[in-house]
């Protein structure tokens, strides 16, 4: 039987990056505040001490912090006129479980919002007239201002302890910094990390083309350093086992290490562990919520919070489907275009240029997160889009995040896939490579979007979230101009032992729908296997063993082990 719990002030779904730091806002107000995170704390576990800190078959191939598919996965499929499958293993984004959520395993790039971003629509319209948008790109202005922005970007920066270097001090250009940076009040509270001699290579190479590199805002500390709440980062140790990893120095910004020790000293605050939410409580006459209701995973009891405001907190997934779930707000509907909750789902553009060097030694072991050389000259609309056929761009980077041995080997096109060829290629290359990477925009689309899945269910009986999700028209121009720019900064140098180009431009292969459209035994189909029974059915998943030469995100069947290091 659900029990019911006394009410409080504020009650948060989720206890990741959002709650940690809007509680924060709200610390010394009074108000009894509880936040019901479905996860464990990690601190001192085996996620956050060496050596299992170190396991990248574990934390880095596993996804030992993420989210945990056989309770609850989402669906997929490419078009409105397809079905859609479950995703039996998450490629492209990797949402957190555990006391800080994902902010504990991110990377640590830390990008403000350029001056135009809250105002993508009106900028986009201004600039190239009314006609130029397509009608089914539904971008939109967000209602706020970059100006109004700016004191959060800061107070962030200094909570977080952010790295890097100013380009734009109060409108005047800093030599060093982005040369498209929105007006900042203030210098990073950091100054930038080590360069490796990846950014070396690319800052050297950028600048013979005109470009100004500069590095990367980083969450990943440079020193020891004390943020204004008193919470102290140490120095990062390059240990390149930031991205899917607990850093277990206490050098990258988090929410387990600065937001919630300190939270959890304040005798209003409470954090309720493995308190998974299932439900908002909605008095549709008053048009309030009133409570959510959650289950305690330990002991399987259901319970009734109540709550004066409840705030959604546990990533867009979950916030989405509680909204739908629970009937509140209009749904998004592709065919009118009317409806907001699920609605403008977007992802990101990934695609990269693999550069080898005979007579460099790139050591990618020796990395962080962030520590990455960048140019911003072809990202959003920092370039003029006039004539190209696409909007937005991305940002091109010396992308060495680690040199993890399961995952991180680059090695030449034409190289044999196995045998002695193979393991002599590793021992070539190894230290001598690394991606020139396009981390790239995904405008928002009309057929993107989030729904409730009619067929399939999660292990608490409810409807799993649909993804209907593709790349457009626009992603695929977006990412073959912009890749050819970074492969065009590859050519320049002189001192490339070996650039076989490796353009992946178009991230979910052209053969996608043929390949969910076939039901019978085609012959990319190597075996059938049937769903986890905790997702309550058995219905065939097909599996697909052959390398796409195509980006492997978002694949709801790959099973090829993927070389991609995919930041962000
Ligand atoms: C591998 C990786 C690398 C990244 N790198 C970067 C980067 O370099 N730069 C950058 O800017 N961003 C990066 N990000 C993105 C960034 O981490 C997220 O945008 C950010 O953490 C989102 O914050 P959030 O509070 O919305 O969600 P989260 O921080 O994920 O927190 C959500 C919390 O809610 C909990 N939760 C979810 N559903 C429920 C439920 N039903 N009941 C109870 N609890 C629930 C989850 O367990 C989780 O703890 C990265 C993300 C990943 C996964
Ligand atoms: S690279 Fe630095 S910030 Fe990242 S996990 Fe290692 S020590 Fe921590």
């Amino acid at each position: 039987m659900i029990q019911r719990l006394r009410k409080r002030a504020v009650v948060f779904v989720g206890g990741g990056l959002t709650a940690g730091l809007a509680a924060r806002q709200m610390m010394g107000s009074g108000l009894d505040i509880l936040v019901l995170e479905r996860g464990g704390d990690h601190a001192g576990s085996a996620a956050a001490t060496l050596p299992n800190q170190r396991d990248e078959l574990r934390w880095g191939v596993r996804n030992g912090l993420v989210q945990n598919w056989a309770n609850e996965t989402y669906t997929l499929r490419h078009h409105p006129g397809e079905e859609a499958l479950p995703v039996r293993r998450m490629e492209a984004f990797l949402p957190g479980e555990g006391l800080g959520g994902a902010a504990n395993h991110w990377n640590g790039q830390t990008w403000r919002w350029a001056e135009y971003d809250p105002a993508l629509r009106t900028r986009l319209v201004s600039r190239y007239g009314k006609t130029a948008l397509p009608s089914d790109m539904t971008v939109q202005d967000w209602g706020i201002t970059y100006a109004e922005m700016e004191p959060y970007h800061d107070l962030f920066e200094r909570l977080f302890g952010i790295a890097g270097q100013a380009g734009n001090l109060n409108g005047q250009h800093v030599d060093g910094g982005n040369p498209f940076e929105a007006p900042r009040g203030r210098d990073y509270p950091q100054p930038p990390l080590e360069i490796l001699e990846s950014g070396q290579i690319f800052k050297t190479a950028t600048r013979s083309l005109g470009y100004k590199a500069f590095p990367l805002p980083a969450g990943n500390s440079p020193r020891a350093y004390k943020n204004p709440d008193g919470m102290s980062l140490a120095p990062c140790q390059y240990c390149g086992h930031c991205e899917r990893f607990i850093c277990e120095a206490n050098a990258k910004a988090s929410p387990a290490v600065l937001l919630y020790p300190l939270l959890r000293k304040d005798p209003h605050f409470e954090v309720r562990l493995h308190a998974q939410v299932t439900g908002l409580n909605y008095d549709k006459r008053a048009r309030r919520v009133t409570g959510v209701r959650f289950i305690d995973l330990r002991t399987a009891q259901e319970y009734e919070q109540p709550a004066d405001v409840v705030v959604l907190s546990g990533f867009t997934m979950t916030n989405t489907k509680l909204l739908l779930v629970s009937g509140i707000g209009k749904p998004y509907d592709p065919k009118t275009g009317k409806g907001v909750v699920g609605k403008n789902f977007c992802y990101q553009v990934m695609s990269s240029v693999p550069v080898f060097f005979r007579d460099r030694w790139i050591n990618p072991f020796i990395a962080s997160g962030s520590s990455q050389m960048v140019i911003d000259d072809f990202n959003g609309d920092n370039f003029d889009h006039a004539g190209l056929g696409f909007f937005g761009g991305g940002y091109i980077y010396s992308n060495v995040t680690n040199g993890r041995p399961i995952t991180t080997r680059l090695l030449p096109a034409g190289t044999p896939r196995w045998g002695s060829a193979w393991k002599q290629a590793n021992t070539d290359w190894y230290s001598h490579a690394f991606n020139v990477a396009v981390h790239g925009s995904n405008y928002p689309h009309r057929h993107n979007y989030l729904d409730l899945d009619p067929t399939y269910r999660d292990t608490y009986g409810q409807p799993l979230l649909r993804m209907t999700f593709n790349f457009h028209d626009n992603d695929h121009r977006m990412s073959e101009y912009v890749t050819a720019k970074a492969a065009d900064g590859c050519d320049d140098r002189r001192d490339t032992a070996a650039a076989p180009r490796g353009l992946r431009c178009a991230p979910i292969p052209d053969d996608s729908h043929d390949r969910r459209n076939d039901h019978g035994g085609g012959s990319d189909i190597q075996r059938r296997v049937t769903t986890s029974p905790a997702l309550g059915c058995s219905q065939p998943l097909r599996r697909r063993c052959v390398g796409l030469r195509a980006q492997r995100g978002l694949q709801p069947d790959w099973t090829a082990r993927s070389t991609r290091t995919a930041p962000g």
